[in-house]
């Protein structure tokens, strides 16, 4: 099992995307600005999308590449998120005024996107041995994170979140968890922002995670263009003990 960072960043700037992740080719997680790196080539191999929330750094690439897909796929892309996203998704993006519906287009027998709601806490098969299980976490919107199952180990990605007992609680139920990829928006200076706009910062992330039973390395996301330095200093001291790596784009996350 394969992961490649499309984005992490919170923001965009000369080498920076936000979030979406390749997972083995074919399915991506959130859909980003990262999606942009693909080649065209690259995203008629997409089968499946599975988005965390409806939040436009994470939705944003999804528009662009039903466009770019337009007559030259087969089968329908499958976008998978919970209830809340996709209606939030339908109602307000591909609503025919911000941009067409594509899960009607070119037809709607033939669509070349196809709405999937995802229950959480349930399990879904992508095959070769791999399993996708839907988690709620706390954001300002319905949001959720993906725990990701494969015969050489587990993967899990919060998407955006903030402290919440649940999130610990659903992690400590894994049998294992080898990789977690997390998310610290802004420096502690800005934890009153954190708290308004439910993102981590060190200091918090670092109280939260004595709460996890697992010890997997960590990989941190979302951070605030500018506020790089400022949250890397504050997790040397904020994540002592962890095994942790600041992720940028063009990283691979490898479960082998
Ligand atoms: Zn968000
Ligand atoms: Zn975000």
């Amino acid at each position: 099992m394969r992961i490649k960072v499309l984005g992490c960043s919170g923001g965009v700037g000369p080498g920076l995307r936000t979030t979406s992740l390749l997972l083995d080719e074919e399915i991506l997680i959130d859909a980003g600005t990262g999606i942009g790196d693909l080649t065209l080539s690259q995203q008629r191999r997409i089968r499946h999308v599975f988005l965390t929330h409806c939040h436009l750094d994470h939705v944003c690439g999804l528009a662009f590449m039903a466009d770019n897909l337009f007559d030259l796929i087969d089968e329908p892309i499958a976008v998978h998120a919970s209830r809340e996203t996709l209606q939030t998704l339908r109602e307000h993006v591909f609503n025919w005024k911000i941009w067409p519906d594509f899960s009607v287009l070119p037809d709607e027998n033939n669509p070349l996107l196809r709405w999937n709601e995802v229950a959480m806490d349930e399990k879904l098969e992508l095959g070769d041995g791999r399993r996708i299980t839907p988690f709620r976490v706390l954001h300002t919107v319905p949001a959720n994170g993906y725990a990701i199952e494969g015969r050489s180990g587990t993967f899990a990605f919060t998407g955006d979140t903030y402290a919440d007992d649940a999130l610990w609680h659903f992690l400590n139920g894994l049998p294992r968890l080898d990789k977690l990829m997390i998310e610290i928006a802004f420096p502690d200076k800005e934890a009153a922002l954190g708290y308004a706009s439910k993102h981590f910062t060190p200091d918090l992330l670092g109280r939260e995670l004595r709460k996890l039973e697992h010890r997997p390395k960590l990989y941190l996301t979302h951070h605030k263009p500018g506020t790089e330095a400022s949250i890397e200093r504050e997790c040397r001291q904020a994540l002592r003990g962890w095994e942790y790596a600041h992720l940028k784009r063009g990283d691979t996350i490898s479960l082998s």
